[in-house]
């Protein structure tokens, strides 16, 4: 306990101790152990703590739990056949139905231009904030934050085989939950509980639930600094101007015990505001001490910054040893200058006008999307028959996806060579369907026929180019269109 009256609130910048002056800057670094050091890993156990980012974190961590655990669970009205889920990736019928929306294999540039603006998203933010994202929303974060909430809260009353419970049984929840994104809750959740659900739904439920028990309480940290790739690719986008969490090195050395500054005071020698008291490093969740400088290991959580400020309010001390702060603020900072203003960087602005230029082709790409593909191919032999009265066949394959919300017959015409009449056929079943490619059950998103394109004799000489349309049943224009030929006598096939 120190026994000096606090000193008055000091402002920043104040003049740096000259040894602090001299000190340089800590750098970014990987502690590695010596050669043939065996190294035993302790479990990490922070002390919980309070303050900004910690209710900044609570309140982030309430968002996504509640969003995960509800979102399944909300119904979505839709046509018949169709789930009533408002979010389901129904891989087995191949969409993903994401409320008003509906997504298909035929969807996939556009799922891959969603991650594209994702990831540039998450850059931008890096460049900004730093690892914003792995300290307050990365699922590993916001699970292994709840369980030790729970073991904080309820270890005391009930032990840590109380709190395992708990953790189990949140784990199951969490399995039955993500199971419930991929197969409708209201069905699935039912036979899994009267025992009806496929042997391979029980697998993945117990897979899910260890998944989650293990990550949350036991791997803990370790995700982040030895299985996640992220921290590695982050620390190549963090510039001098990327606001991390930063111990203020310049203000807060030489550190040492509170009564040892007052000695070195009565010396007249100044002392910095690091009582030494270790605070910061028993919240943290990685175990770190984030006065040895920006780490990889350092998930930007902001805790160890709300431990010191309540360290400093006690001494009387400004707030802020510990705070979101960038190399050329501290730099500034340290010799006494004014602290800089944000600049945007040509990095940031990059991944900035990156997302919004996927955005800009993604968007109307998906407006446009009329839901159908369709593939033609002429069959093997690339040529013509001629039949018994003299009229010329083409024959192709036909492949169609049909993603449309609502599925229905499609008319098939060919332009480009006069008189020309269409024929459908089912493989194997040798079937005549006329020029209708018949609406798609649900589910069956694919048909692949065979298509004869007949023209009377005389209509196509040589090679023609032509255009297959494909036209819902009662509209006027076609939704598909596919290029191709129509080849005829002279076309030297
Ligand atoms: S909490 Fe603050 S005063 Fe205590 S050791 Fe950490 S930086 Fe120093
Ligand atoms: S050093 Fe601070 S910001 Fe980094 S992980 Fe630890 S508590 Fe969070």
């Amino acid at each position: 306990m120190a026994t000096h009256a606090p000193p008055p609130p000091e402002t920043t910048p104040r003049p740096a101790a000259p040894a602090a002056e001299a000190a340089p800057r800590p750098r970014a670094h990987i502690a590695l152990p010596a050669p043939g050091t065996h190294v035993v890993r302790r479990p990490v156990r922070p002390r919980p703590t309070t303050g900004r980012w910690r209710r900044t974190k609570d309140a982030v961590m309430a968002v996504i739990l509640v969003l995960f655990f509800i979102l399944p669970h909300l119904p979505w009205p839709r046509p018949d056949g169709q789930p009533q889920q408002a979010l389901l990736f129904d891989f087995v019928g191949g969409y993903a139905y994401v409320f008003p929306f509906r997504f298909g294999y035929e969807d996939l540039l556009l799922l891959m231009g969603l991650l594209l603006v994702s990831a540039m998203g998450l850059f931008f933010t890096n460049t900004l904030v730093g690892r914003v994202w792995c300290g307050f929303s990365c699922p590993q974060t916001v699970w292994t934050d709840l369980f030790r909430k729970i073991e904080h809260a309820v270890a005391p009353k009930i032990g840590r085989g109380g709190a395992r419970l708990l953790w189990g049984g949140i784990s199951l929840l969490t399995a039955l939950t993500i199971l419930a994104y991929f197969a409708p809750a209201r069905t699935l959740w039912p036979l899994i509980f009267t025992g009806e659900a496929a042997a391979f739904t029980y697998v993945l439920l117990a897979a899910f639930t260890l998944a989650t028990f293990f990550l949350a309480t036991l791997v803990q940290d370790m995700v982040c600094t030895h299985f996640c790739p992220w921290p590695r690719f982050q620390a190549v986008m963090v510039d001098r101007d990327t606001k991390v969490v930063t111990y203020q090195a310049w203000r807060g050395e030489p550190r040492g015990p509170a009564k040892r500054k007052a000695a070195l005071a009565a010396q007249g020698t100044a002392g910095g505001d690091c009582v030494d008291c270790g605070l910061c490093v028993k919240v943290c969740p990685m175990g770190i001490d984030i006065r040895e400088g920006s780490q990889l290991a350092c998930i930007g959580c902001g805790l160890c910054a709300d431990a010191c400020n309540q360290v400093m309010a006690k001494l009387g001390l400004e707030e802020g040893l510990i705070r979101f702060s960038s190399d050329r603020e501290q730099t500034a900072l340290a010799t006494g200058r004014a602290e800089p203003k944000p600049r945007l960087r040509a990095r940031t602005l990059g991944y900035g006008a990156m997302m919004l230029l996927v955005m800009a082709v993604i968007v109307p790409v998906y407006l446009d999307r009329t839901g159908i593909i369709v593939h033609v191919v002429p069959d093997q032999t690339g040529g013509f028959v001629r039949l018994s009265d003299g009229s010329i066949r083409n024959i192709y394959q036909l492949g169609v996806q049909d993603g449309r919300a609502t599925t229905g017959p499609l008319l098939v015409a060919v332009e480009g060579v006069p008189e020309a009449r269409v024929e459908l056929v089912t493989p194997g079943a040798e079937a005549s369907l006329g020029n209708i490619v018949p609406a798609q059950a649900p589910g069956a998103r694919q048909a692949n026929l065979r298509m004869m394109v007949t023209v009377p004799p005389g209509r196509a000489a040589g090679r023609v180019p032509v255009r297959f349309t494909f036209t819902p049943e009662g509209a006027d224009a076609p939704e598909a269109v596919e290029r191709g030929w129509f080849v005829g006598p002279g076309s030297g096939r």
